[in-house]
């Protein structure tokens, strides 16, 4: 019969993941392109070293050290304190999010999104058997707030998942949106919990605030970041939220004992004391993706306004043919999205280059007819 005796729903299904190719111009996984300095390398270097010579022992269960900073980094970005005792973290926001999930979804429960949007959402629905719905955006991606508020009356999910800035799209969601979503999810029993995933809060435009200034208003309100884009650490694996303590308490129920390993903990906290380096690219990378998308409008391309470190363009006739001409040519982006759109993450102004000029030659063959 069938081997290996795997659930039925997961049988045949493809594992997630971008292509990892070995090219020239990497543009495809929104990794912030500048690595860190010599200087917050040997921090990092030593403090893991230091916690190595406690590896014989479990990491600090509760990272009580790490939620103090990260507490102080987030209250950096908010008018208000979040406190250590308002912070979780986990090995990327990914985890974070599926904690969530099985802290708060399950059998008989309903998570909710807004598509397109980001691709794992359903995958950690699947996972904890909770049911997933997805409602529609508007066709320039922005959130139609009074059927999203309706969809929400009547499908009175326990988890919704809103990104701002949403991927792939890039479109950030006004305060407005996520303050009449945390109403309606408080207005049935039990009440549902909105999940803002600010993976690329950082990038977003100046003037645009963080859905962390809505925590004191909403205590059904979760805010999740990572270290893994405007941080430019992807490679740590470090991802985490703001939310009410009870909410952190929750998690901690499904949690496995001592996730973070010390290593981990160590390295994380090294980064956050180079946060002002390893975040000093953001307003080079904003001005270089403002820059690309109106490069591809004066192409005549399609381009969705974007906050985040990408940009999604198109419409084409045959997308793959696109994105393998690119590839063809030594630049890796995404083929993601709704049909015939693609997603090029921001990178170097050398590798934003290589990209113009690969996305010129492509669009001179039949191959970038567009839809
Ligand atoms: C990249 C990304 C994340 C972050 O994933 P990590 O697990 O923290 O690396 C979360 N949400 C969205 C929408 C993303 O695109």
């Amino acid at each position: 019969m069938s081997w290996p005796p795997i659930r039925e729903e997961l049988r045949g299904i493809e594992p997630y993941g971008a292509p990892q190719l070995d090219v020239p111009v990497q543009l495809n996984v929104n990794e912030n392109p500048y690595g860190p300095s010599a200087e917050c390398v040997a921090d990092i270097a030593e403090s893991v070293a230091a916690a190595a010579t406690t590896l014989n022992r479990y990491p600090d269960r509760e990272f009580v050290a790490l939620r103090e900073q990260l507490a102080a980094y987030l209250s950096g970005d908010t008018a208000h304190g979040i406190t250590p005792a308002q912070v979780w973290a986990a090995n990327g926001s990914n985890e974070v999010m599926l904690q969530l999930l099985q802290a708060f979804g399950g059998p008989g429960r309903t998570a909710l999104s807004f598509a397109p949007t980001y691709s794992m959402y359903p995958e950690y629905a699947r996972d904890t058997m909770t049911t997933w719905k997805a409602g529609r955006r508007a066709d320039d991606f922005s959130l139609d707030l009074d059927a999203a508020h309706d969809l929400v009356k009547s499908e009175q999910p326990s988890v919704i998942l809103l990104p701002s800035p949403n991927n792939p799209t890039g479109t950030a969601l006004p305060p407005e949106a996520v303050s009449v979503l945390c109403e309606a999810a408080a207005s049935y029993e039990p009440n549902g919990i909105v999940v803002v995933d600010e993976a690329y809060g950082e990038f977003r435009r100046t003037g645009v605030p963080s859905a962390l200034e809505l925590l004191p208003q909403h205590r059904n309100l979760v805010v999740t970041r990572t270290m893994s884009k405007a941080f430019a650490g992807a490679g740590l694996r470090l991802g985490y939220l703001a939310a009410d303590p009870a909410i952190c308490d929750a998690i901690r129920v499904v949690r496995l004992p001592y996730h973070l390993s010390a290593v981990t903990q160590a390295a994380a906290l090294a980064a956050l004391r180079h946060a002002p380096e390893l975040l000093g690219k953001v307003d080079l990378l904003r001005a270089e993706r403002d820059r690309c998308v109106d490069w591809l409008r004066e192409q005549g391309l399609e381009v969705a306004d974007s906050d985040a470190n990408f940009v999604l363009f198109g419409r084409y006739a045959d997308r793959h043919a696109v994105w393998q001409g690119l590839l063809d040519r030594g630049v890796l982006i995404r083929e993601t999205g709704p049909e015939g759109w693609l997603r090029v993450s921001i990178g170097t102004a050398d590798e934003m280059a290589a990209f113009r000029e690969a996305l010129t030659d492509v669009s001179a063959t039949p191959n970038g007819a567009r839809a």
